[in-house]
């Protein structure tokens, strides 16, 4: 379990389609971005399922750009070190990390702009660190920072970079596409 994010093509709306939908399928385009098919037929769908994910466009399962933002776990982390500046993040923390593991909603394109300034702001975040580890990088910068071992607060660090710009990228082609970020 953790949480996934991805934005949707506009191959579709777009004429840019590699093959057509099959015959009989007339897709939906859903708030989310996304297409879908509705239907009782069992066969039809797996065919529209199949268009979708691996013939429709250039892009795997119609998907601009598809992420695993973190495991439960690490979603948890970056909660934990924002937890006492929530007020300067509130769409990350409304709609974004408000747990490790939603899925099935989407963050609309409304939200794009006040999201960007606050994932641009986790670069100035810095990372909770002990007392000795803050005593210790002052005369040995490098401390905890081996390749081979790192200090809880220096992985903390790489994975709070990692995120930003994983997050960086999801919000520069929604706003490519105009389409929301889902999750
Ligand atoms: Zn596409």
């Amino acid at each position: 379990m953790g949480l996934d994010a991805w934005v949707h093509c506009d191959c579709f709306e777009r004429g840019r389609l590699k093959t057509p939908p099959p015959e009989e399928i007339w897709p939906n385009l859903e708030p989310d971005g996304g297409l879908t098919f509705e239907t009782s037929n069992d066969e039809l769908w797996w065919r529209f399922e199949t268009w979708r994910r691996e013939e429709a466009c250039e892009h795997p399962q119609m998907k601009l750009v598809d992420h695993r933002l973190g495991n439960i776990g690490l979603i948890a982390l970056i909660r934990d070190q924002l937890w006492e500046r929530q007020s300067e993040f509130p769409v990350l923390f409304g709609k974004v990390i408000y747990n490790g593991c939603h899925a099935g909603d989407f963050l609309g394109v409304e939200w794009l702009g006040d999201l960007e300034a606050e994932v641009d702001r986790l670069g100035t975040f810095s990372i909770k660190k002990t007392r000795v580890t803050r005593w210790m990088q002052s005369w040995w910068p490098a401390f905890g920072k081996w390749r081979t071992w790192k200090l809880p607060s220096e992985r903390n660090r790489i994975f709070l970079v990692e995120f930003q710009s994983q997050m960086k990228e999801l919000i520069a082609a929604a706003k490519s596409v105009g389409k929301p970020i889902c999750f």
